[in-house]
């Protein structure tokens, strides 16, 4: 799954969620997130986004390795 990491937080550009094929990213208060269940590891939205918060989830820099259950852990409480 593709992973939106910490460049994101208090930017939320949205450009991604225009870019989404199957509409899989999600507005929360600080930051987007991608509902790791419903990503189709498309790509699209990696190079659209103008902070290169998006990474595939292998790809992560270590650093930021925590956003995967950050995203994940987003749609546990809807
Ligand atoms: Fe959506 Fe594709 Fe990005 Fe997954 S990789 S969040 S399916 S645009």
């Amino acid at each position: 799954t593709y992973v939106i990491a910490l460049p994101c937080v208090d930017l939320k550009d949205k450009a991604c969620v225009d870019e989404c094929p199957v509409d899989c990213i999600y507005e929360g208060d600080r930051m987007l997130y991608i509902n790791p269940d419903e990503c189709i590891d498309c790509g699209a939205c990696e190079p659209i986004c103008p902070a290169e918060a998006i990474f595939y989830e292998d790809d992560l820099p270590p650093e930021w390795k925590a956003y995967e259950a950050v995203n994940a852990e987003f749609f546990d409480d809807l």
